[in-house]
């Protein structure tokens, strides 16, 4: 992990979210996705291309969670 902490969901105070990173394969393409999860079902994504900056994206997913900004 990075290091960088998750607020509680804003949706149901849970402290429980946590980050998921998967790696999908098509079109002979790999594709990461980190998300941030909570067992309330919120959830924030970002996805990239494997190994296209996995660490600005996992802060990424991190920085809109903790803003409480869902895209969904
Ligand atoms: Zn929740």
């Amino acid at each position: 992990m990075s290091g960088a902490a998750l607020l509680p969901c804003p949706f149901c105070g849970s402290a429980d979210a946590h980050l998921d990173e998967s790696r999908q394969y098509g079109h002979g393409e790999a594709f990461d996705t980190f998300k941030v999860r909570c067992e309330c079902g919120a959830e924030v994504r970002v996805g990239s291309y494997a190994g296209d900056r996995p660490e600005q994206h996992k802060a990424e997913v991190v920085r809109r969670w903790n803003r409480r900004s869902t895209t969904s």
